[in-house]
């Protein structure tokens, strides 16, 4: 990453090192997230532009790693935000405001009846996996190799497992993600590889009576974007649904992204939980699970306990309350407007991936893709997306970086595209890209 132009960002990378660990908030900002030898700092973003401290700006597909769906600072969300906490932000005791937000949630997101509320999606999926075993007096819980669910013991697990560490590929080791998490709690995930429907088959009907639930995203959006193959998640619920086994869709990145009602009504299927956050807030904390009444009714029952200070604070709620009347508005018309911003970057990238002749591919939906540079014709898993090349993608990303295109360095991650994206910043990108690609093919990169 050239200093010069990011000088400040340089100190203030030095000064934070002093007094915060690691120097970042979260390990996806910071070295461990790909942002060597520092991560830009930001000073101020509106709608899809963010601006460093250097005074740079930048086209923003990062968009906060996912919350903000509906394009920065958007102003009647944050007005709606600021006139609600004139009111006070948490009260320890329920309001009105939150039941509003829970029907309309319910309205729109197929399988779910009723809800409860966190302040992220690590939080939440903890409520699911409780109600899960809960409700079927079982513990283990199949969890997919590549897939994060947050970063709690229990879950943060063989989400990007060095392949040395693995194991066999159709019948992965459990890895714990960091030095800390107790060996104990791998022995209760069964780690599959994602989208082989005989492995999946094989291990429910060994594991049957076992099994509470099966946890999968339902469109990867880590590892990068990998969509499930044709009848996997098909399968998935069949299965599921014979052998009385839970079947959770985190949809943390996919809620009120790929659809209104997620990625179950972008696909037609209805899991038995759900969680979600990010794009629900409008880019303020709000998380959400929900299910099947029965399933969720064990709270109502005082069998499975919920808790937590901050849940549906006023924030939150408004953010939410906000953001789901700006994305129903006009029978989806910000969906169009997405696919449409998204579907021309990804037909401008791939036009381009054949004119210069590169081996790449990319993956995904509109409003969330990825490019990976492979001579694989598709990603089907976390292994396979481990074939692809990192060192292409990091000198791709820093190249996008000075031209003012800002995405993650690592091809783990994803283009996200936001209701304030335009034309203009497709025509830009799509330059910028192309710009790009020809000083990578000069210096014979790609
Ligand atoms: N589930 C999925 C699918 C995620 O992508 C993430 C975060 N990227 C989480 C859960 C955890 O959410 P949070 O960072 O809000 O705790």
């Amino acid at each position: 990453m050239e200093s010069k132009r990011t000088y400040r960002s340089k100190l203030l990378y030095k000064k934070a090192l002093n007094s915060i660990a690691g120097g970042v908030a979260s390990r996806a900002r910071g070295l461990p997230g790909g942002y060597t030898p520092y991560p830009i700092y930001i000073e101020r973003a509106k709608g899809s532009k963010i601006y460093d401290v250097d005074g740079n700006e930048y086209i923003d597909y990062l968009l906060a790693c996912g919350p903000v769906f509906v394009g920065h600072a958007r102003e009647e969300i944050v007005e709606f935000v600021k006139s609600e906490i004139e009111k006070g932000v948490c009260y320890g005791l329920p309001y009105e405001l939150e039941i509003k937000v829970a029907e309309k949630v319910i309205k729109h997101v197929p399988c779910v009846e009723k809800v409860g509320f966190g302040n992220s999606g690590s939080e939440v999926v903890q409520m699911a996996l409780r109600l899960a075993r809960a409700y079927t007096g079982r513990d283990k819980v199949i969890k997919f190799e590549g897939h994060y669910h947050g970063w709690i013991d229990n879950i943060n697990i063989s989400t990007f497992p060095s392949l040395d560490d693995a194991g066999p590929e159709f019948k992965p080791h459990s890895v714990p993600a960091s030095l800390g998490i107790p060996r104990s709690v791998t022995q209760d995930l069964v780690i599959l590889p994602w989208n082989n429907m005989s492995v999946l088959e094989n291990t429910i009907n060994k594991y049957k009576d076992e099994i509470a639930a099966v946890i999968t995203e339902p469109y990867m959006g880590n590892g990068g974007i990998i969509p499930p193959e044709k009848g996997y998640l098909e399968t998935l619920r069949d299965l599921t649904e014979k052998n009385g086994i839970v079947l959770i869709f985190d949809e943390v990145i996919t809620g009120f992204r790929l659809a209104l009602g997620g990625a179950q009504e972008f696909f037609n299927i209805k899991p038995d939980l759900w969680t979600t956050a990010k794009a629900l807030g409008g880019s303020f904390p709000i998380a959400m699970y929900g299910g099947k009444t029965e399933i969720m009714d064990l709270i109502t029952q005082q069998k499975v306990a919920h808790a937590g200070t901050f849940n549906a604070n006023r924030v939150g709620i408004a953010a939410a309350y906000a953001t789901l009347n700006f994305l129903e508005r006009e029978n989806g018309a910000v969906y169009k407007h997405v696919y449409d911003i998204g579907n021309k970057l990804i037909a401008g990238i791939r036009d381009m991936i054949k004119r210069f002749n590169m081996e790449a591919i990319v993956q995904g939906v509109a409003p969330m893709f990825q490019i990976y540079f492979t001579k694989l014709e598709k990603i089907r898993n976390y292994r396979e997306a481990c074939t692809a090349d990192f060192n292409i993608f990091y000198e791709f990303w820093k190249l996008l970086l000075e031209r003012g295109i800002l995405i993650r360095p690592r091809n783990f991650s994803q283009f996200y595209i936001s209701a304030s994206h335009t034309q203009e910043d497709v025509d830009k990108t799509l330059s910028a890209m192309e710009d790009c690609f020809k000083k990578m093919k000069r210096k014979s990169i790609i």
